[in-house]
């Protein structure tokens, strides 16, 4: 997971190509100016991006649901079943928050034995909250790390991005997405500074095929991280900015 800054404006991939460093894009330069600590303004090469430097291509997923992720309880024989998909673009930011909530329904049981299906993001966050609330925990899976699709994602700080409708999410949506966002972001922030730098804040850039000045600014950030723009969900925004705040 890379949490990202932000700069308050984005860079045209056209403009600075062209030229020779970021400095010579005015408005990129005074976004830069606003967020960076003087001093530390980094020196950005102009890129050269051509087709045939592509080597690779991965496909991820965002396993989105017009009703925000599926966590409910469903009995199966004697089997308790506990959903726990369907986060969209936000599996790696809601992780640990969603699965704090799905180990809670769990331990509310009483059953020691889980076990968990899958080894994405949202499976081994299940799996170690679960294990760490002292479970007894066997993941079952179809793919074995590195081949999950999980780690074909970028893993930033994005916990509205692809996340749910307002309509068929439904009133209550918001304050469970707000528990999650909250839980996860705390969890993160334990892991800043732990030896292999898992979580880490990052500098990060907007490319865009319009020059700089010819787009609307984009919406303040959240602190260190980015919000992708226009949430689905008006109280998800709200919300965000509340947390910024
Ligand atoms: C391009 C891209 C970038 C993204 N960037 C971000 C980001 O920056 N931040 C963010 O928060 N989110 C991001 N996402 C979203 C995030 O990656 C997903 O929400 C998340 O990976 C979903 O995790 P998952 O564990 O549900 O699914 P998966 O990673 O797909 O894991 C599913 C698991 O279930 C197993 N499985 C499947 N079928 C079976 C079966 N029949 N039997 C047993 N096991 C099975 C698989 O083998 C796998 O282990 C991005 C998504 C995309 C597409």
């Amino acid at each position: 997971m890379k949490r990202r800054d932000l700069f308050a404006g984005s860079f045209a991939l056209g403009a600075v190509a062209a030229r020779n460093s970021w400095a010579s894009v005015p408005a990129a330069a005074a976004a830069l100016q606003r967020t960076a600590t003087p001093g530390t303004m980094p020196h950005l090469p102009p890129l050269r991006v051509h087709m045939n430097q592509l080597t690779d291509i991965k496909v991820c997923l965002r396993p989105f649901r017009a009703a925000g992720p599926r966590l409910d309880v469903e009995k199966i024989g004697d089997k308790t079943v506990i959903h726990h998909y369907g986060h969209g673009g936000s599996g790696w930011s809601l992780s640990w928050g969603s699965a704090d909530i799905v180990v809670g329904k769990a331990a509310s049981t009483l059953e020691k034995r889980v076990a968990v299906i899958g080894c994405g993001v949202i499976g081994l966050t299940t799996a170690l909250t679960a294990q760490r609330a002292g479970m007894d925990v066997t993941i079952y899976t179809k793919d074995l790390l590195p081949h999950t699709r999980s780690v074909r994602a970028n893993g930033s700080w994005t916990p509205d991005s692809r996340i749910a409708l307002t309509k068929p999410a439904g009133p209550g949506f918001a304050s469970l997405w707000e528990q999650m966002a909250r839980y996860s972001w705390k969890t993160y922030r334990d892991y800043l500074g732990l030896p292999g730098n898992p979580i880490d804040f990052r500098d990060s850039y907007t490319l865009s095929d319009t020059p700089f000045d010819q787009t609307p600014e984009p919406p303040a950030p959240l602190r260190a991280a980015p919000i992708t723009p226009a949430p689905a969900n008006p109280k998800i925004a709200q919300n965000l900015l509340n947390m910024a705040s």
